[in-house]
C-alpha cells in the first residue's frame, strides 16, 4: 500500500492552484498531489479565452450595486467586492516580491474599468452611482461623464458614429485590470511542482469515497487507455470547477445533499485586428437586459494574452447541459438525485424570465449577437469578429426552506463536517477572489492549524482580517504597493 498524500487537489483550475499555493506556505512538508483530467492545467474555466479577465473589483459591473426600493444605492456589496480582490492583489504581489510567480505583465495589466450606459434614467443612475462611489476610499480616482467628447477620449470605439441625440453616460477607474487566470494558474501550479508538488494529467478522478481510518479514498482513471489507480489522503479539495458537484455527490457527504447545477454556457466575439485593437484601452460593462442573469451583463474588453492584445465582447449566454466545456451531455440529467430535484424543479418554476432570456439568446443569429456589439462600437464590420466559445459557468441551486430551491449567482464552498473534504461550487465573482475563498476554506477546513498559520498569512497578505475601506491612508498605501509590485496604475 503506497503511503497517503496529505493533500489531494482535484482539477488544475485557479481554485485549486491558489489553495495549493497557500498550504505550502503554511504547511510546506505536506506532501500535495494534483490531478487534472487534461493534458494541461487552466483549459477549463480558468483558460483566458473561456472566462473574460476582469479583475472584479466592482469598479464598473453594475450589478453589484443594483438599485433597490425606491432607487435606493447601497454600496456594501460593491465594497466587499473590491475589498476581496485587494487580498488576491495582495498574495500576488507577495509571490512575485518572493520571485515565485514571473514578471507581473505576463499575467495582469492595467486596464481602466468603465460603465457606459445610455438613456435619461440609466444616466441619472449611473450618475446617482458614482455620487455615492466616489468617496469610497477603494474607489477613489473613479470618473463620471455624461459629455460625449469626453467619452470620446476615454474610449473613442463606443463614440464613433453614434447619434448626437443620444443621452449617454460612463464612469472610468483607471485603477481596473485585465487577468490573464490561466497565465497566473500555469504560474502558480509550475511553482508548486518546483516545491516539490505531485502534478498528475490526464487523470480523471471517477471516485472520492471515506475509508475506515477516516481517509479518503480516490479513484483515478488514466484518460489514454483507461488504467485506474488510487490513492487515499487526508484532506480532498474538489476544485474540479463544473465537475465538482458530481463528485461531491460521489464522496457521499450530507452536506451537499439538495444543491444542484444549472450550466449556463456562453460565446464572446473577438478581434485582433489591430487597427480597431488600437484604438481601445478599457473594460466597458454595460446594463443586463430584462431577465438576464448578472454575469451575462454584456461588456467590451481589452483582453492581453500572451503579452498580445485583442477585444472582446460578450458573454452572450445559452444553455448546454455539460457542466465543463468539454463535459458530456449527461451532466445535467446526471446530477439529479432524490434530494435535489425539488430544488430544481422549484428553479424553474421562479425562474421563467431567465429561461426565456436563455433560449432567446441561444436562438440569436450572428446579426442579432452584431447588433448588441453595435450598442458599444456603432461602426462595427462583422468581419473583423469572430465568434468563440466561453467557459461553461455552473450555477449553484440549493434548498430553500420558504420556496423550495433558489438559484444563486454566487460561489459556494461545501465542507464535509470534520473539514478533511471541501469543493467549491458556483462561478462569480470567480477566479478574482479565489484568494479570499481560499482562505475561508482554510479557517473552515483547518481550526486547528489555523491560528498557527495567520502569521505567514499575513505576511504574504498583510490586511487579511482587516479592511481598508474604512481606511483612506490605509486604503491608498495598500493599492499604491501592490501597483507598484505588480506594475499597475495605481
Ligand atoms: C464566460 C465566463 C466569464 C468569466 N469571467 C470572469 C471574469 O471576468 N473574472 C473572474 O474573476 N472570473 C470570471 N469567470 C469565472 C472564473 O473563470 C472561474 O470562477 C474560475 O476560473 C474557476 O476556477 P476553478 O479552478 O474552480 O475551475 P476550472 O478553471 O474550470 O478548473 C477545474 C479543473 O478541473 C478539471 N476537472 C474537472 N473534473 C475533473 C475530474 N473528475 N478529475 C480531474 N480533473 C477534473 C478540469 O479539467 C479543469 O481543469 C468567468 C467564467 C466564465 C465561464
Amino acid at each position: 500500500m503506497t503511503k497517503s498524500l496529505d493533500v489531494v487537489l482535484v482539477g488544475g483550475g485557479i481554485m485549486s492552484a491558489t489553495l495549493g499555493a497557500m498550504i505550502q506556505r503554511v504547511q510546506p512538508e505536506w506532501s500535495i498531489r494534483i490531478y487534472e483530467s487534461l493534458g494541461e492545467v487552466a483549459n477549463e474555466s480558468s483558460n483566458p479565452w473561456n472566462n473574460a479577465g476582469t479583475g472584479h473589483s466592482a469598479l464598473c459591473e453594475l450589478n453589484y450595486m443594483p438599485e433597490g426600493p425606491g432607487g435606493a444605492l447601497d454600496p456594501a456589496k460593491a465594497i466587499n467586492i473590491n475589498e476581496q480582490f485587494q487580498l488576491s492583489r495582495q498574495f500576488w504581489a507577495s509571490l512575485v516580491q518572493a520571485g515565485d510567480l514571473p514578471e507581473p505583465t505576463k499575467f495582469i495589466n492595467s486596464t481602466p474599468h468603465m460603465t457606459f450606459v445610455h438613456g435619461r434614467d440609466n444616466v441619472d443612475y449611473l450618475r446617482r452611482r458614482y455620487e455615492v462611489l466616489k468617496d469610497q476610499p477603494l474607489f477613489a480616482g473613479m470618473e463620471f461623464s455624461d459629455d460625449p467628447a469626453v467619452i470620446a477620449e476615454w474610449a473613442p470605439l463606443l463614440m464613433k458614429g453614434r447619434s448626437p441625440r443620444q443621452r449617454v453616460a460612463a464612469t472610468r477607474a483607471t485603477a481596473g485590470t485585465d487577468v490573464d487566470f490561466g497565465a497566473l494558474t500555469r504560474a502558480l501550479v509550475a511553482n508548486l511542482v518546483e516545491r516539490g508538488a505531485e502534478l498528475s494529467l490526464n487523470r480523471r478522478v471517477t471516485s472520492i469515497r471515506r475509508t475506515k481510518d477516516g481517509l479518503w479514498k480516490i479513484g483515478v482513471r488514466h484518460q489514454v487507455g483507461g488504467t485506474p489507480h488510487s490513492v487515499t489522503a487526508r484532506f480532498v479539495f474538489v476544485g474540479a470547477g463544473g465537475g465538482a458537484l458530481h463528485l461531491l455527490q460521489k464522496a457521499g457527504i450530507p452536506e451537499i445533499k439538495g444543491f444542484g447545477g444549472f450550466p449556463i454556457s456562453g460565446e464572446f466575439l473577438r478581434t485582433t485586428n489591430p487597427k480597431l485593437v488600437a484604438q481601445h484601452h478599457a473594460k466597458i460593462y454595460g446594463k443586463a437586459a430584462v431577465g438576464a442573469p448578472p454575469m451575462s451583463v454584456p461588456h467590451l474588453d481589452t483582453r492581453v494574452v500572451n503579452g498580445e492584445a485583442s477585444l472582446m465582447f460578450g458573454p452572450y449566454a445559452g444553455f448546454s447541459p455539460k457542466f465543463l466545456k468539454k463535459g458530456s451531455w449527461f451532466d445535467l440529467p446526471g446530477s439529479i438525485r432524490a434530494g435535489n430535484l425539488w430544488p430544481m424543479l422549484a428553479v424553474a418554476r421562479d425562474n421563467l424570465d431567465l429561461m426565456k432570456y436563455l433560449v432567446t439568446e441561444l436562438l440569436a443569429s450572428r446579426a442579432k449577437k452584431l447588433k448588441a456589439l453595435r450598442e458599444f462600437i456603432p461602426t462595427v464590420k462583422g468581419d473583423d469578429w469572430e465568434l468563440i466559445t466561453a467557459g461553461q459557468r455552473v450555477q449553484v441551486m440549493k434548498k430553500d426552506a420558504k420556496r423550495g430551491g433558489v438559484l444563486q449567482f454566487g460561489t459556494e464552498v461545501v465542507t464535509g463536517k470534520d473539514g478533511s473534504i471541501a469543493g467549491l461550487l458556483g462561478a462569480s465573482p470567480g477566479a478574482s477572489t479565489a484568494v479570499p475563498i481560499m482562505l475561508g476554506l482554510l479557517e473552515k477546513c483547518f481550526p486547528e492549524q489555523f491560528p498557527a498559520w495567520k502569521p505567514r498569512l499575513k505576511d504574504l497578505i498583510p490586511t487579511f482580517g482587516t479592511t481598508l475601506n474604512d481606511s483612506p491612508e490605509k486604503a491608498q498605501q495598500v493599492m499604491a504597493s501592490t501597483a507598484q509590485t505588480l506594475g499597475l496604475t495605481a
